[in-house]
């Protein structure tokens, strides 16, 4: 039998209700003659409540008991999906990340998967049961849990996909696939049928979070066929990351944006820079620039625990830690290459020359560093010009 590892985010999940409506879904793909593997995230905001409450008991908590708390949230999804399964008569078995073998490096909160073994799952399926997972979250070498980062239930799916040799990995939210741009900001965003792993990595690192980027990046290696679909809407057959997508009429395909990055610069000065490489080792780095003198490194604010601590440790080593900076993504393949387009996103940026504090074109994206509160402005009118128009 095919076997299908679909992913039920933190909206779809929120509430008993919703767990019994997914349940009746799942059950009915089942009886169609798959073997399903459901991932499933924590209910609703949960996972920030438990950060929240972290939080008041401490202002840094330690990353090691962070993933003891947070784990919590997606254990309680399973085993409730597992019960409403049940009790339609199926039978379905509920597994924390560490019984499915996802095995980790110990970088508590930002753990990178290093293996996948997941014999259990396999026996499972076998004895013809759904097998429900608890996303983001898995065990390292040294036996401790794990968890993989914000939005990390994503990378859980694929990675489970890929080790089973899964037909598709379906993702289910609350937006009807990937969209031109987040919804939230741009009502007028379109549906994107089909897009490349280039094109959707780029846009989950600008800040399109309805695809997690490890889950892209994982999705690419293997070669995860990756739907991104609506729990809400569900005939619709959402957004399909693959390979070569047909060509489309607009090279610009999408816009994001992001408000949470940190940008560390220091002197060129190498003991400086070693310096700062040992405080950054485990952080979220998500660039690194060399240019005019300076080092910079580009932060993700909000897998940063240890943001107090660590902007003191930064200034004791002689280096500058800025307050958030935003960022504005233009993404299409071929937007350094097409003299007209280039023009266009170039005239753009530089019509908002006082917000736009510099820009980076590397492949299929094209990002300028804004004032978190430039953001949505920005991406509404880069999209009205250069999709929209
Ligand atoms: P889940 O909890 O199901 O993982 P997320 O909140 O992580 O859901 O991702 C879904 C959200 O991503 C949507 O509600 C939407 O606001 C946001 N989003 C940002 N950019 C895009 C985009 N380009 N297309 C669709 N959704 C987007
Ligand atoms: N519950 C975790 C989060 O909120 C993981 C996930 O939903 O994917 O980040
Ligand atoms: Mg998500």
């Amino acid at each position: 039998m095919a076997i299908i590892v679909q992913k039920y985010g933190g909206s779809s999940v929120a509430t008993v209700e919703r767990i019994k409506l997914i349940a009746e879904r799942i059950v009915a793909r089942r009886r169609a003659g798959f073997d399903l593997v459901v991932v499933v995230s924590a209910m609703g905001d949960t996972t920030n409540r438990l950060l929240a409450t972290a939080r008041e008991v401490v202002a840094e908590p330690p990353r090691r008991e962070l993933d003891m708390l947070l784990s919590v949230g997606e254990r309680t999804t399973t085993a409730l999906l597992s019960m409403a399964i049940s009790a339609l008569g199926e039978d379905a078995i509920s597994f924390t990340g560490s019984q499915c073998g996802i095995l980790t490096t110990d970088s508590h909160a930002r753990a990178r998967i290093m293996e996948v073994r997941p014999f259990r799952v396999q026996d499972e399926l076998e004895r013809g049961r759904i097998v429900i997972v608890a996303g983001f979250q898995g065990t390292s070498y040294r036996r401790e849990i794990t968890t993989l980062g914000r939005g990390g239930s994503d990378l859980t799916a694929v990675a489970l996909a890929a080790a089973l040799g899964a037909d598709a990995c379906e993702i289910y939210t609350d937006v009807d696939g990937v969209l031109t741009a987040d919804p939230r900001v741009v009502p007028s965003a379109t549906k994107i049928e089909a897009l490349s792993y280039d094109e959707m990595d780029a846009m989950a690192r600008g800040g399109a979070k309805v695809l997690h980027r490890d889950a892209v990046a994982w999705a690419r290696r293997a070669n995860v066929a990756l739907y991104s679909r609506s729990t809400f809407v569900p005939d619709s057959e959402g957004t399909l990351v693959r390979m070569n997508p047909p060509p489309r009429p607009t090279p610009v395909v999408a816009i994001a944006g992001r408000k949470d990055l940190i940008v560390v610069t220091s002197t060129t000065d190498s003991a400086r820079v070693g310096a700062v490489e040992t405080l950054l080792a485990e952080a979220p780095t998500a660039a690194r620039f060399e240019l005019g003198g300076a080092v910079q490194w580009v932060l993700s604010r909000e897998d940063l625990h240890e943001a107090e601590s660590l902007s003191a440790a930064i200034a004791d080593a002689g280096a500058t830690w800025s307050s958030p900076v935003g960022s504005v993504s233009v993404i299409g393949s071929g937007l350094g290459e097409d003299r007209d387009v280039y023009r266009r996103v170039l005239g753009a940026f530089r019509a908002r020359g006082s917000s736009v504090r510099g820009t980076v074109l590397t492949g299929t994206v094209w990002t300028a560093f804004v004032a978190p509160a430039d953001v949505d402005e920005l991406v509404l009118e880069l999209h009205r010009e250069l999709i929209e128009g």
